[in-house]
């Protein structure tokens, strides 16, 4: 494919999510602008960022740090906003915290203590969302609705760090009702950690297959791979 096609078929599929995301926020009687979309470009190659920087995306979400990495250096995007969503280990801390603006997948402790110390002083605050286990099963990720507190308590503790909100993966249902159902926990326990004080303004919630729901249910950051850049190449 030549550059030029790459560049109107990404654009084109980024005008097709923003237009779910529009529908989606009108049949719910919500604002649009109340939504943000996170290009989520784990396994995509480089050329496929590039077009959807070119189309006006500036929100990319990776899950790989040295592929990530890679990335960040080669699109060299001043005003790109980098999110990392992916399981994090304390060794690949420094990195993360160095190089990415957000991340969406804090479950321990741990990990908060390793990217606030290697969080430089004078940068923005990295902004945190606590990555929830809603669905149970599936995933060994997430930390558990009852954990919320404790863990909240602590990653607002933490110089460097912005505690933003909550993100959870679901596990994967054709039903939109039990898709609702597991974003609708989300929210309720976002809710409650609002009424314990945390000042939270993040619902990250909603892929390809289930942003309809999500946004039904409050999300205010969808984080798309597939239906904007097709199948994964990459692996991690
Ligand atoms: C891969 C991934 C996505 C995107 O999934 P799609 O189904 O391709 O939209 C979203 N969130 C997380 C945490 C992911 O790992």
């Amino acid at each position: 494919m030549s550059a030029a096609k790459t560049t109107s078929a990404h654009a084109e599929r980024l005008a097709q999510v923003q237009e779910r995301i529009a529908r989606a926020c009108r049949d719910n009687g919500r604002d649009p602008a109340g939504v943000q979309l996170l290009a989520v470009s784990k396994g995509q190659p480089l050329d496929a960022l590039r077009a959807l920087a070119a189309a006006g995306q500036r929100r990319f979400g990776e899950s790989y740090v040295q592929e990530a990495m890679t990335k960040i250096r080669a699109l060299d995007c001043p005003d790109c906003e980098w999110h990392f969503i992916g399981p994090l280990q304390s060794n690949k801390a420094s990195l993360v915290a160095e190089n990415f603006d957000w991340v969406h997948s804090i479950d321990r402790v741990k990990i908060a203590t390793a990217l606030s110390r290697h969080r430089t002083p004078d940068a923005p605050p990295l902004q945190i969302c606590l990555q929830v286990n809603i669905s149970g099963e599936t995933s060994k990720s997430g930390v558990d609705v009852a954990g919320l507190p404790a863990l909240a308590e602590q990653v607002t503790a933490l110089p460097g760090l912005c505690l933003r909100g909550l993100m959870a993966i679901p596990r994967p249902t054709d039903s939109s009702a039990t898709q609702r159902d597991a974003f609708r926990l989300l929210r309720v326990a976002s809710e409650e950690l609002r009424q314990r004080g945390h000042d939270l303004d993040t619902l990250s919630m909603g892929m390809s297959d289930d942003l309809e729901a999500a946004i039904a249910e409050g999300s205010t950051l969808v984080r798309v791979g597939t239906a904007l850049f097709g199948p994964r190449h990459l692996s991690g």
